[in-house]
């Protein structure tokens, strides 16, 4: 369990943005012998064999071959991205002596804790190379080039009681001083490819800090993307060693709200499904089981009223099952019969997850899915608190329990 995590944490540390961690899974499938499909031409499955596709390098899906006749296939669903800072397309900021970066939040950024952190960029850019040939490239700095500080509490006595986040003026993270900075030819330089010109980019801050084993005995891990890069991880050991037909569907744009052309909303999952099912694509939907794993909120011991006490998912006490009446997560008691009767079978922990009646609940690609495909979903995660800060912590025990569960659901 202590290997599995560590591998988590270097996936996670490797992957700043969707588009290096789906390149982190491609790479790992296709060492352990799964095939690249294209989108833009005709695929011939064949029985036996692994198979991986991706879309827009941000989404991907992976699975054996063929599902089974029986129980079609169980698949597993996450979402690769992460609420983040985004450059904005013309970023510099000249004042005070210093050059900042103006930045958009994707998502819903916790933005308190990105305030006084070593960050980075990283993301993909668009641009015509010295012959003139358009270009993508991925690039990640790795080392620190910008900060956002705190205003000192000398200047803002209330700080500790009402301070307040601007999103537009307050967190522009500084990466030098002077007046004059050409972003186009230092970000060309950056990624080796001066003389160059700059189309687009998509580029990304985060923080330097890598995961990190935490409490006196490691019983948490502690990273920044843990929502959702550990379900992608997971569901990525799952699929290495699961005995029965199982599919991975990793999609970008969770955080935003998953309508896009390589969302869950959008039609990046169904069209793969109905290119290997053909005709049975209706047989193959009502046989599988979707299990979609994101993250849960854990009961945070200093703020417990947040919880309904009976359904507060506790650290290292099991997966979450989520459960919302209204829909906002797609588990049934058929679905979730399923996988406690897996789980209980090969002795890993559940617990369940309830929102206070009074609360809103948040959702996950589960009922979006459900919805597109009727496909009967569990939605489930890991307990895991502080999610959306630049620094989110799970238990360390949680994150195999789940990949056992996975492994072992296809059975049942
Ligand atoms: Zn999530």
């Amino acid at each position: 369990m202590r290997k599995f995590n560590e591998e988590l944490l270097k996936f996670i540390d490797a992957s700043p943005t969707p588009f290096h961690a789906v390149g982190q899974m491609a790479h790992a499938l296709e060492e352990k012998g799964f095939q690249k499909l294209d989108e833009c031409e005709m695929w011939k499955l064949e029985d036996g064999k692994k198979y991986y596709v991706t879309r827009n390098d941000s989404s991907i899906i992976a699975f054996t071959y063929p599902p089974s006749v029986e129980k079609g296939y169980t698949i597993v669903g996450a979402h690769t991205d992460s609420p983040h800072l985004r450059l904005k397309p013309n970023p510099v900021k000249k004042s005070a002596g210093t050059i900042r970066l103006g930045v958009e939040p994707y998502g819903g950024v916790l933005l308190n804790p990105w305030f006084d952190r070593d960050l980075s960029l990283a993301g993909r850019i668009v641009y015509l190379d010295a012959e003139g040939v358009r270009r993508e490239k991925l690039i990640d700095l790795k080392r620190p080039i910008g900060i956002l500080s705190s205003l000192a509490i000398h200047l803002d006595r209330e700080a500790n009681t009402s301070r307040s986040i601007n999103a537009q003026s307050d967190i522009l993270p500084m990466i030098a001083c002077g007046e004059e900075f050409d972003f186009e030819s230092w970000i060309l330089e950056e990624a080796g490819e001066s003389g160059g010109k700059l189309l687009a980019h998509e580029l990304s801050f985060y923080d330097v800090q890598k995961g990190s084993f935490l409490g006196i005995h490691e019983e948490f891990i502690t990273s920044a993307r843990l929502d959702n890069l550990l379900s992608c991880y997971v569901g990525f050991q799952a699929l290495i060693e699961s005995k029965t037909p199982m599919m991975i569907a990793c999609m970008d744009h969770e955080e935003v709200g998953s309508d896009s052309h390589v969302g869950a909303g959008g039609t990046f999952l169904e069209e793969t499904l109905r290119r290997i099912a053909g005709d049975d694509f209706t047989t193959l939907m009502r046989r599988s089981l979707m299990v979609s794993c994101d993250n849960a909120h854990a009961l945070h011991p200093n703020f417990s009223s947040k919880h309904d006490e009976e359904h507060a998912p506790l650290l290292n006490r099991g997966v979450a099952i989520k459960i919302n009446s209204n829909q906002r997560y797609a588990t049934s008691s058929r679905t979730m019969g399923r996988f406690v009767q897996c789980a209980q079978s090969i002795g890993v922990a559940t617990q369940t997850f309830v929102t206070r009646s009074d609360m809103g609940c948040g959702s996950t690609i589960g009922p979006i899915t459900a919805t597109r495909l009727g496909v009967e979903t569990i939605d489930v995660g890991v307990p895991t608190l502080a999610m959306h800060s630049i620094r989110e912590l799970s238990g360390s025990e949680d994150a195999y329990g789940l990949t056992r569960i996975l492994m072992n659901i296809g059975h049942y």
